[in-house]
């Protein structure tokens, strides 16, 4: 059989996972896989908003996508796919056309403003390395670390699970005295139902309220401008740093209005045949409740998913339908306290913390297929 090339259009959790999903599974090598991303970098963004507060805390936050490619026999090209020509199965980057077989759209996703005047210019965002490092670099620029150093304001834009997570990794780095935190949400209460019950979304109120975390909930932001968040009805809160937490769309190259992909619940595109979405990209028709939520967790069950559909699509074989159901959701407060529940477990502080940190590792493991892989990686990263 004649060897299929599979374009994959970015190197993230769903990305990667399919090119290491496609490796172990593909064992007559059928395909050949090719990730395209415009970063070198693929980026364990469930821990951004570490560096976010200290930038130089990068270790194994960043892993080589070239690295990754090579564990799983795929080839990796580092440019942003700019067109995709459907119909003709060719796709372009760095101003070269490229052939394809299949093709994954797995581009993620940016911050979204809604629209609020100044809110892009006027803020910084924890969405990708190189955003979140430069919120850390500007975090660092305030000089909070001084002795002598005055009161600091930080305004954070959006209560949701990011907002969460920095506020409380911020206030870890800086106490009250240092830095003032005011976290400003929309709806009448922190984190979305669908990631936190009430006895978690307590915990964290209780841990805001100790740490004085300022949450205006039921607050609705109309405007930003430098050093200032405005507030409906002329009020506003002057700050020395707005960071915008406060929501995030589909991005990339795709058939929705928006940008992403729209597919099926097999995760292929209805409109293009031998085209896949996985990922904070794919806009999945399903009626289930957390189909669309933005999740890593997602975009490795995605991974899955789509590498065994490429792969059954090679043979002849019905795709299988996605059904995503999240395990559960773990929310850091800071390196040491967390909390959040797994399936239907519910876990509190420095236990539920090192729960978490364990999940990151198990996902570096899963990344390069055995754990024998991740300390032969985690050897060569630390010896550079
Ligand atoms: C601070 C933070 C904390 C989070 N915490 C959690 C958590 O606790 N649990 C959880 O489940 N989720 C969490 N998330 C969400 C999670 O990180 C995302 O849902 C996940 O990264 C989505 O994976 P993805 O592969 O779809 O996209 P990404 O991981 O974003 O990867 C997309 C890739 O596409 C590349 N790309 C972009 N444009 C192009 C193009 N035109 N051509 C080629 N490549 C392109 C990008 O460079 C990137 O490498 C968190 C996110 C952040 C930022």
């Amino acid at each position: 059989m004649a060897t299929r090339t599979v374009f994959i259009a970015g190197g993230g959790y769903a990305g990667a996972g399919i090119a290491a999903k496609l490796a172990a599974l593909d064992a007559r090598r059928s395909f050949n896989a090719v990730i395209l991303d415009p970063s070198e970098f693929h980026v364990v963004k469930t821990r951004l908003h570490q560096i976010a507060v200290e930038p130089e805390r990068d270790m194994l936050i960043r892993i080589p996508i070239r690295t990754l490619a090579d564990f799983a026999r795929a080839d990796f090209i580092n440019a942003a796919v700019e067109e995709v020509d459907f119909n003709n199965r060719r796709i372009f980057a760095n101003g070269s056309g490229y052939d394809w077989d299949r093709l994954v759209l797995a581009t993620g996703a940016e911050p979204n403003y809604f629209a609020i005047p100044g809110a892009a210019e006027n803020s910084e965002n924890i969405l990708s390395y190189e955003a979140a490092r430069r919120c850390g670099l500007r975090i660092k620029s305030l000089g909070m670390n001084k002795r002598a150093a005055s009161m600091k304001r930080v305004a954070v834009c959006g209560a949701g699970l990011l907002g969460v997570e920095f506020a409380a990794q911020l206030r870890q780095r800086y106490g009250p005295k240092k830095c003032d935190i005011a976290i400003i949400e929309k709806q009448d209460r922190i984190i979305a139902a669908s990631q936190c019950g009430d006895a978690q979304r307590d915990y964290i109120s209780a841990f805001f309220k100790r740490e004085n975390i300022k949450a205006l909930t039921g607050t609705t932001i109309s405007k930003l401008s430098p050093g200032r968040v405005w507030l409906e009805e002329g009020k506003h809160i002057d700050c020395d740093l707005t960071v915008w937490c406060g929501g995030i769309k589909r991005t990339g190259i795709g058939t929705t209005a928006s940008g992403g992909i729209a597919v099926d619940p097999t995760l292929i595109c209805r409109e293009h045949e031998n085209v896949f979405g996985a990922g904070d990209s794919a806009l999945v028709s399903s009626p289930l409740p957390n189909a669309n939520s933005l999740t890593a967790q997602r975009a490795i069950y995605h991974a899955d998913i789509a590498a065994k559909n490429i792969i059954r699509s090679a043979t002849g074989l019905r795709a299988r339908a996605a059904r995503y159901k999240p395990k559960g959701e773990l929310i850091s407060l800071g390196d040491f306290d967390a909390v959040g529940v797994v399936s239907g477990v519910a876990f509190y502080g420095p236990a539920c913390a090192a729960a978490k940190k364990a999940n990151d590792l198990k996902y570096l493991s899963t990344l390069f297929g055995t754990a024998m892989n991740t300390r032969i990686l985690m050897k060569d990263l630390v010896s550079k």
